[in-house]
């Protein structure tokens, strides 16, 4: 749930939509490049790339999960 016209909600989602796009266009690389073949040095850097990028995605996700939280414990304090 996000909750309209929250800073720190925009920000949030900005950096997973950020970060999920990063980690789709570096997986898009790495299925070229085992497609052309590359050599195993540059796929493990590929991979090293990736991996990094879907823990940054992930990490945002848990970011903004636990944000959305605090405000789910508010309203429900509140009624
Ligand atoms: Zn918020």
């Amino acid at each position: 749930m996000r909750v309209r016209e929250c800073p720190e909600c925009e920000r949030l989602w900005e950096d997973y939509t950020d970060a999920t796009f990063a980690f789709m266009r570096l997986d898009a690389q790495v299925k070229m490049a085992q497609l052309r073949q590359e050599p195993p040095e540059v796929m493990a850097l590929l991979r090293e790339g990736v991996e990094a990028a879907a823990q940054c995605r992930d990490a945002a996700l848990e970011h903004l999960k636990q944000h959305e939280a605090t405000h789910q414990v508010r309203s429900a304090a509140a009624s």
